[in-house]
């Protein structure tokens, strides 16, 4: 069975800058570009021999600044979808309503589920991480997508799991 990783998150916190390191693609578009489509966005990645599928989801024209009630259905499908939900949230940022919107609704699902903290460059990842323990979604894990920093050992863990 291959694997379905869906990308859930508020606007702006690195869901498509995670997508393309996961399918090595530009294939989302990452915000500074323009493009409006709300649709989901499905890729195929392959980590050695184990491949897998990756859902974008949300508005990625990049002017989006909080999650509207399509964007929320997006990922809605996407956690149905899918066989494993990351859950990406900004270290920089902190915890935002937004956040805690999804994350009530990720309590509800019956999906395993990893807090990604993205932007931890320029932190302690480990303290960016900790913030987001009240999510009350388990044990954090902190990376920087746009550096590169914590996505194989990610994408190990996760893929470990199937
Ligand atoms: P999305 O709306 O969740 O898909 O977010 P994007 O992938 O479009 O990224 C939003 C912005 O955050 C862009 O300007 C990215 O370059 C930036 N970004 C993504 N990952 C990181 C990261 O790890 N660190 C920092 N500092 N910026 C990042
Ligand atoms: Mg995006």
């Amino acid at each position: 069975m291959t694997p379905v990783i869906a990308l859930v998150g508020r606007p702006n916190v690195g869901k498509s800058t995670l997508f393309n390191r996961f399918t090595r693609s530009r294939d989302a578009l990452v915000a500074d570009f323009s493009g409006l489509t709300r649709d989901r966005k499905y890729g195929d990645g392959r980590l050695e021999d184990r491949p897998f599928i990756v859902i974008d989801t949300g508005g990625v024209s990049g002017y989006e600044e909080g999650l509207d009630a399509e964007m929320a259905k997006q990922s809605f499908v996407a956690i149905d979808e899918a066989d494993i939900v990351m859950f990406l949230v900004d270290g920089m940022a902190g915890i935002s309503g937004d956040d805690q919107f999804l994350a009530d609704h990720l309590r509800k699902a019956n999906k395993p589920i990893i807090v990604v903290v993205n932007k931890t460059d320029g932190r302690d990842p480990d303290i960016a991480a900790a913030d987001f323990f009240e999510l009350g979604l388990g044990e954090p894990v902190p990376i920087s997508a746009s550096n590169n920093h914590g996505v194989r050992s990610l994408l190990e863990d996760t893929l470990a799991m199937f």
